[in-house]
């Protein structure tokens, strides 16, 4: 730790993303609250499907994808579905999604991804270190699997992209496939496996532990839910919350999903959406995987963690106050069992969370252009786990008056001026 700046900064929101920069900050000497009305890790950290993926810089919107657009609205079990009664809310967001899958766009958003995301195992390290919980992280490499030539030709740009951040990438036939997992189903013929990727192995978990050990440095975590922020002269003096006004000397707002409300106080409007995505977790799988194998035609993940095997994906658009359709909870479980036969699901648990979305797959990340002392870090969409750690040490390189060590152009808030 060290020496201490005497500057007292407000980070709002425990999730990944928050707990990360928190820590970050601490290490920079600043005095750090860490709000809120949660515990730390409860939301969307707690249930995402662990993958750290640096190479993963494949936009979510991608050339080609309008033609997919009316199975959306068509198959409520379906990988991405969009709920017909919130279509109308849904609209602006999606032509913006559709605009930044366009083959003009794809390049820059994925070269800004990896340079957020290919240092994500350096920047977590010290972390990790200081709390003792390098035993969550394994990079054993990810397999990404299809079940015809034909689904590996279709995801042939996304390789592409992945080869341009100099990652190894090596494509396997069955044979391999078989070698490396024995219990997939053998209807895979074709995989590509990175071996610098890895997983955690309890998300949830990682950020309890990374937030103990802010509060056991020095790190004060607040239990209340931030109802604004008070700005004088164009910085924020002070964030009020449920149990009064605390007078801060800097801000960050990375409350996931809910930033929107935050950041439109302070005259922003970002069009956030909520991805939700759901998981099962089975206790006694019976088979476990060697390591995270994706199945790139279902759209899901399954994961090897602490607590069983935790199955992921898919994406529902039908807003933040709908209640769950754990339908598509039990879809997954038709899945995994098609992808692991003789899959043992008793037991199983399951969880929907809300992944922070902007159209065009990048975070908001960097100062606010109207506060001298706000920094925006939220939006991380289906990557916030793989993005936190860079994340975390830009925001703490701002806020100390360091130059960013990326480039926070394509992260700009503006971009949706
Ligand atoms: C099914 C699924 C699978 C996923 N798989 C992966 C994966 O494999 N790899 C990966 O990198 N990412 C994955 N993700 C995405 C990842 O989980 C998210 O990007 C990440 O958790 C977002 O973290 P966050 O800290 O921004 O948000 P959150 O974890 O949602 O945290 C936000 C916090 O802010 C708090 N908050 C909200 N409003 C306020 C307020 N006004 N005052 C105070 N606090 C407030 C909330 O209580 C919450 O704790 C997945 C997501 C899902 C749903």
């Amino acid at each position: 730790m060290g020496e201490t700046t005497g500057r007292t900064i407000a980070v709002i929101g425990a999730g990944i993303v928050g707990t990360v920069c928190a820590t970050y900050l601490q290490r920079d000497g600043h005095t750090v609250i860490l709000f809120d009305h949660n515990g730390p890790g409860e939301m969307t950290s707690f249930g995402n499907t662990g993958g750290i993926s640096p190479a993963s810089v494949v936009p979510i919107a991608m050339p080609g994808m309008l033609k997919d657009a009316p199975k959306w609205l068509l198959d409520p079990s379906g990988p991405l579905y969009v709920k017909w009664s919130y279509l109308p809310r849904a609209m602006p967001w999606l032509a913006q999604f559709i605009l930044a899958g366009s083959r003009k766009r794809i390049g820059a958003i994925s070269a800004a991804l990896a340079s957020l995301n290919m240092p994500t195992f350096d920047a977590y390290a010290p972390l990790l270190k200081s709390a003792g919980l390098q035993h969550l992280f394994h990079q054993t490499g990810q397999l990404f699997v299809y079940r015809s030539e034909a689904a590996f030709e279709k995801d042939r740009l996304g390789i592409v992209l992945k080869q341009a951040t100099g990652a190894r990438i090596d494509v396997l036939g069955a044979d391999d496939i078989r070698q490396m997992e024995p219990a997939l189903d053998r209807g895979f013929v074709k995989a590509h496996y990175i071996e610098s990727h890895g997983h955690c192995k309890n998300p949830g978990e990682l950020v309890k532990g990374l937030a103990a050990q802010f509060a056991q440095d020095g790190g004060t975590i607040v239990k209340e839910r931030v109802r604004s922020i008070e700005i004088a002269n164009g910085e924020a003096r002070a964030v009020i919350g449920d149990g009064g006004r605390h007078a801060v000397d800097g801000v960050v707002i990375c409350a996931g999903i809910w930033s929107k409300p935050l950041v439109r106080q302070l005259g922003f409007d970002v069009p956030l959406e909520t991805h939700r995505g759901y998981h099962v977790t089975l206790p006694e799988p019976g088979t476990m995987p060697n390591r995270m194998i994706l199945s790139v035609d279902d759209k899901i993940a399954l994961t090897p963690m602490e607590m069983g095997l935790r199955i992921a994906g898919t994406v529902e658009i039908a807003g933040l106050d709908a209640p769950p359709n754990y339908a598509r909870a039990e879809k997954l479980l038709d899945l995994g069992r098609r992808i692991f036969p003789g899959l043992q699901t008793k037991g199983y648990t399951q969880w929907m969370g809300h992944r922070p979305c902007t159209p065009d797959s990048l975070p908001v990340l960097g100062p606010s252009p109207r506060h001298r002392n706000v920094v925006f870090a939220f939006g991380h969409g289906h990557q916030g786990l793989l993005g936190a750690s860079k994340t975390g040490q830009v925001t703490a390189e701002i806020l100390s008056g360091r130059r960013p060590s990326i480039n926070l152009a394509p992260f700009s808030i503006e971009r949706f001026a």
